[in-house]
């Protein structure tokens, strides 16, 4: 298969782990006899060196014009934050490209491998039952993208925020949470706040039409502040957890941390016509950026979520996962999950995920 991809490293550590994904999808062209064509485009601070903007015409062109978009991470040092490289950085970068290409559809895998279990924060009676859950998060409506407002003198000042749903948005993020629950274990677990919210309402009226559609898959409402303890007490009971925007902002970013290292998760932002961009769930981590030792795993295994849903590739897909995950078997552990021990630099640990698929050699 031909493919075209659009590779936006960014800032910071993600040249460095963009290197080790781009080694892995070469590898997957070589055993699989695909060609992918790589074209870049500057995106973030570096944009901003060349251009004077953080994403310019050139980098939206080469966007537009591929079958999928493989993005690093954008920003500078968080102290830094008002220097006109990086003065709203995310904002006009990673936020803009998400408004561009009308991404609605959010997913987060959160599999904790089992041979990290110690790197994870939950007691092991809980993560012997083993963690695999996939967030699916509304990325396009919701009190983010409502009026707000604040007005009066200082004191006496009040605050709004507009919260707003549509029927079909509800639909088509439910649509996408039932059909990855079709290729999982079947579950999806809706997460509402339907006590209180009309919004929630028609979310979970919206929800439970669409299920109708899926006999397959069963599906639970829990409410979001319930859900936020259950997560934590139960997390192998979950499957597919579909949130709108805020609920799956917070959510997601609380089950991230069940991976043992944020560099550990990828993601995926897809828009109706199912176009992609996969980025890993972390920032440029400006304090390890330029060391050779950031964990390229959230990016690979971000590559990997392009191949299945942009491309189709799923035994492609879980070659890599199998790669990653017998990597971690055999003991290789960058820093961040390396618990003080021994820890391999990032293209040490890309050199032998490519190793380890199919037993291939770089
Ligand atoms: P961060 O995710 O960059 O880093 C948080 C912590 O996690 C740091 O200690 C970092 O070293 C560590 N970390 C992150 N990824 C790692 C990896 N792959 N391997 C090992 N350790 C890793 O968050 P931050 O420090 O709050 O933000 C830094 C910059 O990133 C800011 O400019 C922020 O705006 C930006 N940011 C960008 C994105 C994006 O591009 N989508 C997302 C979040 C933050």
């Amino acid at each position: 298969m031909n493919k075209k991809i659009a590779v936006l490293a960014g800032d910071g550590i993600g040249t460095e782990i963009m290197a080790e994904a781009l080694k892995v999808l070469r590898k997957i062209e070589e055993i699989f006899g695909h060609k992918f064509e790589y074209v870049e485009g500057l995106i973030g601070g570096s944009a901003w060196e060349k251009y004077g903007e953080h994403f310019p015409e050139e980098t939206v062109s080469v966007s537009e014009n591929t079958d999928a978009i493989l993005f690093g991470s954008v920003g500078g040092p968080v102290d830094k934050q008002m220097e006109p490289k990086w003065k709203n950085c995310e904002t006009n970068s990673i936020l803009a490209i998400r408004k561009h290409f009308n991404f609605n559809v959010n997913l987060r895998p959160v599999k904790l491998y089992s041979a990290l279990k110690d790197a994870c924060v939950l007691r092991s009676d809980i993560v012997d039952k083993g963690i695999d859950m996939l967030c699916v998060r509304e990325l396009s409506q919701d009190v983010y993208f409502g009026k707000h407002e604040m007005s009066g003198e200082v004191g006496m000042r009040h605050a709004f925020d507009e919260m707003s749903y549509d029927e079909k948005v509800i639909e088509a993020i439910a649509h996408a949470a039932f059909k990855a629950a079709q290729v999982r274990k079947k579950k999806v677990t809706s997460v509402d706040k339907a006590n209180v919210l009309n919004c929630s309402k028609l979310w979970r009226e919206a929800v439970t039409n669409v299920a109708k559609n899926y006999p397959d898959c069963v599906l639970e409402h829990v409410l979001v502040d319930n859900m936020s303890m259950q997560v934590l007490k139960r997390p192998g009971d979950f499957d597919v957890i579909l949130m709108p925007n805020m609920f799956g902002d917070i959510i997601s970013d609380e089950v991230s941390v069940f991976a043992g290292s944020l560099g550990m998760l990828p993601s995926a932002s897809l828009n109706e016509r199912g176009f992609g961009l996969y980025e890993p769930s972390s920032g440029s981590a400006p304090d390890i950026a330029g060391k050779g030792i950031a964990n390229p795993i959230g990016q690979i295994l971000s590559a990997a979520m392009m191949l299945k849903f942009s491309f189709g590739m799923t035994e492609e897909h879980d070659a890599i996962l199998n790669a990653v995950e017998k990597t971690l078997a055999e003991g290789l552990r960058t820093g961040d999950i390396a618990d003080g021990g021994k820890a391999v630099s990032t293209s040490e640990m890309g050199n032998k995920i490519v190793e380890n698929l199919r037993g291939g050699k770089i």
